[in-house]
């Protein structure tokens, strides 16, 4: 190992982004225990977790435990949480270049990709991502307004997102007051008119993104019978073909599950959620500015030549009607200042995690992990093998000194340095204040706990709490 890492010298790393990827590379990093590591990890918002908090479905408790690792991680003595600083803004470029061997890009994939369709102005037309982090309390979408009056809502996309929204727009007012979804999505939902949720898929069961637990869930909701057409369920001969030579469990027990729900009766609940397969939106209509129905038009599967199956448009089109439409046909990362970014598939220049120039050279000490580095896919646990790549790279390169140079290798330096360029920084300790508040704001109401989603109101309870709080912010 060469001189840096060690006692006198500890290898300095920033990671920007606190959601999983950014968590999994502290703790590949700890791994190393021959290593002497200082991880800072900024964070835009005031809150850690990235998705965890804000992107998984507030009745999926059982994904969002994983935060009780990432907390054990974030109480190492060498771990430093910067919440509420933005990279490109409150830091940049430059200024971790003077204070780091080695910078982490974990900032995961902040926006969504649009159908490029006729009539994607009309109100009433949304992205999941927004609506997901809507319901989840994120402080960027509170203010955001879902006409929730229309009975007709047409879902796009045949992923666990587009699943989530669909189980959230079906659940009961019950079943998700028993759970931390936002206060105020919670009430919008209490009353909404939802009747009829379809679902759309371009392709066939067999090439469903979604995952066997999410779609047999759907077949226990409450309150919803679920319904797939007898003709799109039937598996197609080019999808056979294809999984006999390429087989997948997942893809067995999604059809096995989507037939099942083919051959059911709807038993006349209070809504109906179907799944539509081998459809795709061609235009959105509306009147008076606001969507009204979704012209379909019916696709057939094809053999591709890379040996995919594909979905080819036919001339047969249908007309849905739809008073609310989320898009979830993925998200897509979005660029940082002064970090190569490939505009076509949306992520950061990288290679095995080595962030690189146009041409493919690797930039000394600058690094990625998670849906940044390989698009938005898996799930939270494939960004654990994703840092452990990227950390694999970061090590080989302190064994080969191809590391940034810092000014300063005082910690206290940039605990300073953030201070001054950002008075309401949040630490990890703060964070653990504000949780302990919204937990104990959930007791009384008997869930896990109720969302703050203003930074002001972050701040107003942290005062309250630091007056009352012997321990000192690190
Ligand atoms: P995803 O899994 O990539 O699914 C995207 C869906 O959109 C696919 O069905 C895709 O169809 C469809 N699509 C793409 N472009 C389209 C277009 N132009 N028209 C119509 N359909 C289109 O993405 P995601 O649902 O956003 O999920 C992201 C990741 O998070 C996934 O890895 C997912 O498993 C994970 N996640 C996991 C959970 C969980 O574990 N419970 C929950 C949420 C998210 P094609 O296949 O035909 O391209």
């Amino acid at each position: 190992m060469a001189d840096v890492g060690n006692t006198n010298n500890p290898l300095r790393v920033a990671i920007i982004g606190s959601g999983p990827a950014g968590f999994y590379v502290v703790s590949n990093l700890l791994r190393y225990t021959d290593l002497q590591v200082e991880m800072d990890m900024f964070e835009r918002l005031p809150t850690p977790f990235g998705l965890v908090r804000y992107g998984v479905a507030p009745d999926h408790p059982k994904d969002k435990s994983v935060t009780r690792t990432y907390d054990r991680i974030a109480h190492n003595p060498n771990y430093r949480f910067y919440g509420n600083v933005q990279y490109g803004k409150d830091i940049n470029l430059q200024d971790l270049q003077q204070h780091y061997h080695q910078i982490v890009f974990a900032t995961g994939a902040q926006t969504d990709r649009s159908l490029g369709i006729p009539g994607e102005t009309l109100r009433g037309n949304h992205s999941a991502a927004e609506f997901v982090a809507w319901y989840n309390g994120h402080p960027d979408f509170a203010d955001l307004q879902f006409d929730l009056t229309r009975e007709d809502v047409v879902v796009v996309g045949m992923g666990n997102v587009a699943l989530d929204v669909a189980r959230i727009l079906c659940r009961t007012s019950a079943e998700l007051a028993q759970t931390d979804i936002a206060d105020y999505a919670l009430e919008a939902l209490r009353n909404h008119k939802i009747r009829r949720i379809y679902v759309l898929g371009r392709r066939g069961p067999a090439q469903a993104a979604f995952t066997p637990l999410e779609i047999r869930e759907l077949g226990e909701l409450t309150d919803t019978d679920v319904r797939v057409l007898p003709d799109e369920a039937r598996l197609d001969a080019v999808s056979e073909e294809f999984l006999a030579a390429n087989p997948s469990r997942n893809a067995d027990k999604n059809i096995a599950c989507i037939e099942r729900y083919s051959h059911t009766a709807p038993a006349g609940r209070k809504r109906l959620l179907t799944l539509r397969f081998f459809v795709s939106p061609a235009e959105l209509r509306g009147q008076a500015g606001r969507l009204t129905a979704v012209r379909l038009v019916k696709n057939q599967p094809v053999r591709a030549d890379d040996g995919s199956v594909r979905a080819r448009a036919t001339d047969i089109e249908e007309i849905l009607p739809a008073g609310l439409l989320f898009r979830s046909v993925g998200y897509r990362g979005v660029a940082l200042p002064d970090v190569p970014f490939n505009e076509d598939s949306g992520l950061i220049e990288n290679q095995q995690g080595r962030v690189t120039d146009t041409a493919g050279k690797a930039l000394a000490g600058l690094y990625v992990a998670g849906w940044i580095k390989r698009g938005p896919s898996g799930v939270i646990g494939t960004n654990k093998t994703c840092a452990r790549e990227t950390v694999d790279c970061m090590l080989e390169d302190v064994a080969g000194n191809k590391l940034l140079q810092p000014k300063s290798a005082d910690p206290q330096t940039v605990a300073q340095l953030v201070r001054e360029r950002c008075n309401q920084m949040i630490s990890y300790h703060d964070w653990e204040l504000i949780d302990a508040a919204e937990v104990s704001n959930g007791k009384s109401a008997n869930r896990p706990r109720v969302k703050f989603t203003k930074l002001d109101d972050m701040l107003t309870v942290l005062d309250q709490a630091r007056n009352t709080d012997t321990r000192h912010s690190p």
